[in-house]
């Protein structure tokens, strides 16, 4: 009999009596903090704890060796990915490290291995890829040779759907997903490469709703994911049943524990904080890409985050560093690492609003849900491969991408993320009050298009915070008016930038007043009439005078010049085109018109 004289309807089994001492080591980690602090808000992530085990175990890692260890790169993923979740992931220490360790894993013929001299493997060619897409540097993102990895993993395509793990080897839905986020990380991702997946994996999905490692086994929290990801990623989540999905994945948290389990009747694990806790912001993706009509819960998961931050904090961190599976089990990367991304995701919420137990300070970096790496890390590395010329795969030119729903999805969490960041900055500080004064004569100012006086002059009484931090603001607020249609308010914030740039002139040298105009100059102008719109400045700095002093100051112009030039260019992207055309016309005529070049 059970407490309360409910009669349990089955006898106990082996696992009731785990699933009941498990629920009583979690019970006891909640009563023992209860009792020693003075309630939640005292729960504190150990950060330092946590960094300085994980920097062992990535110094202690051999720079040559001859080992039968075939996880090498996954214990580099796990550790660089927990560090930088954790914001103390150093690139100037690690990056060449790591890059120089994983070049040593990499097979002539294409793909990475478990270690120097093995056989290539998916698992680790995606552990390796996303290593060095957290190193973060050209160098790391060169170590890859992409033509020969394309060529891997068009070989890995196994003939009944789906990706084998090696050659010979078997097929599961890890291959999925390893081959496609690794495909989609390097701009390698082709319709030939991703052809038949949304088939394999549809008949993956089982009657309980979630994924199973292969048709007819049972449904799985790490596989689901896989899937899912692997679906999201080139934009075919459509091929799934997402409403028996999403039941099956709401399903898996433990409501005792606060944390998942990754299959029905098995125990609470921290890695399925990230596992099935990286399920939930995907399904907001697929149903987006489905197009059906859900109302999408904006301001939340469809998951509950606060239990599974309790649980993670609570029960699953280490005395003596790192985090575990559950109280009683020791610590390892790879429950650190996947404990930690679900704690982040549950942290961010969809809307880009962040939810965080405890102390403030527990807030961890937003990782990206497609590869599990930063987000911030994940759009640098598509800044740099978006670049690259195509690739030419055995005298075939190879038309790749990072899939469609990588990106629109990725754009989209940043998006949110800025909008929170402006909003909540742009109101603190004191130049808040000059988005207010838009806000409030907005029409007045779109028909007058100029500053009105009381603008200028609270514009003059804030000068010294129109700073660059200020105009992004700005700009980000109009951007966001613009795409939310609002042209009232777009329009008055144009006025209020405008306004300010000019308070801003005043104070700057005559060099920066100039190349400030020529940066305002209309993007994607003719060159000839933008030309023409900077003869002015032009001639105003061949006055005779001013001349003189802008040579006296050892070609200040020049170089200001120059250096922007090089900015505008690294940025790279079609985006900086029309702003690099200008200034290089403008240097053309500066150097003509016998400006020093110094
Ligand atoms: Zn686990």
């Amino acid at each position: 009999m059970a407490p309360g004289g409910v009669i349990l309807e089955c006898p106990a089994t082996i696992t009731s009596l785990e699933q009941q001492k498990t629920e009583n080591d979690v019970r006891n980690c909640f009563t023992t903090f209860l009792m020693n602090s003075n309630g939640q808000a005292d729960i504190l992530l150990n950060r330092e704890l946590h960094t300085s085990w994980l920097k062992r175990g990535l110094r202690s890692l051999p720079t040559n060796f001859a080992g039968l260890d075939a996880s090498r790169p996954w214990f580099v993923y796990w550790i660089s990915h927990a560090l930088e979740v954790l914001d103390d992931y150093d690139e100037s220490i690690w990056a060449s490290k790591v890059a120089s360790f994983l070049s040593q894993c990499q097979h002539p013929t294409g793909g990475f291995a478990g270690g120097p001299r093995q056989l290539s493997h998916l698992a680790p060619t995606y552990a390796a890829v996303s290593a060095l897409v957290i190193a973060g540097s050209e160098a790391a993102y060169k170590a890859v040779d992409r033509e020969t990895m394309y060529r891997f993993l068009m070989s890995m395509k196994s003939p009944h759907g789906g990706f084998k793990m090696h050659h010979e080897g078997e097929t599961d839905m890890r291959g999925s997903y390893c081959a496609l986020a690794v495909a989609s990380m390097l701009h390698i991702l082709t319709d030939e490469l991703a052809d038949g997946i949304p088939e394999y994996i549809r008949r993956c999905q089982t009657w309980e709703g979630g994924l199973a490692g292969e048709e007819g086994l049972e449904a799985h929290g790490g596989y689901s994911y896989c899937g899912l990801a692997a679906l999201c990623i080139i934009g075919k989540a459509h091929a799934l049943d997402l409403h028996a999905f999403l039941n099956w994945a709401a399903r898996k948290q433990m409501a005792h524990e606060g944390g998942f389990q990754g299959r029905a009747n098995k125990l609470v694990d921290s890695c399925y904080n990230f596992w099935l806790g990286g399920i939930f912001p995907l399904l907001h993706e697929a149903f987006r890409q489905k197009g059906e009509d859900v109302a999408l819960p904006e301001n939340h998961s469809w998951f509950a985050p606060s239990p599974l931050q309790t649980y993670g904090l609570l029960a699953c961190q280490h005395a003596g560093g790192g985090l575990k599976d559950k109280p009683g089990k020791s610590a390892d990367f790879y429950h650190t690492c996947y404990a930690l991304s679900g704690l982040s995701v549950s942290q961010h919420g969809v809307d880009g609003a962040t939810c965080v137990v405890g102390d403030p300070s527990n807030l961890l970096q937003k990782t990206d849900i497609y590869y599990n790496v930063l987000i911030e890390k994940a759009e640098r590395k598509s800044a740099f491969f978006e670049k690259l010329p195509p690739l030419v795969v055995d005298g075939r030119q190879i038309c790749g991408q990072e899939g469609e729903g990588a990106l629109a999805g990725r754009r989209r969490a940043l998006d949110q993320a800025d909008r929170r960041f402006v909003k909540a900055n742009g109101m603190r500080c004191s130049t808040g009050l000059v988005f207010q004064e838009a806000e409030s004569h907005g029409e007045k100012l779109t028909a007058e298009s100029k500053a009105s006086p009381a603008l200028a002059a609270r514009l003059s009484e804030v000068a010294d915070r129109l700073d660059e931090a200020f105009f992004q603001h700005g700009q980000a607020y109009l951007q966001m008016a613009a795409g939310e249609g609002n042209e009232a308010m777009a329009n008055a914030l144009a006025v209020v930038l405008r306004a300010a740039m000019e308070q801003k002139q005043q104070s700057l040298p005559p060099e920066y007043r100039l190349l400030n105009n020529l940066m305002r100059a209309v993007p994607g102008a003719d060159p000839n009439q933008v030309a023409w719109e900077v003869q002015d400045p032009l001639e105003l700095l061949a006055n005779a005078e001013q001349r003189a002093d802008v040579e006296g100051r050892e070609g200040l112009f020049m170089r200001a010049l120059n250096q922007l030039l090089q900015d505008v260019q690294s940025a790279g992207g079609p985006t900086s085109w029309p702003a690099a055309q200008r200034l290089e016309r403008v240097r053309t005529d500066a150097v003509a018109s016998g400006f020093p070049t110094a």
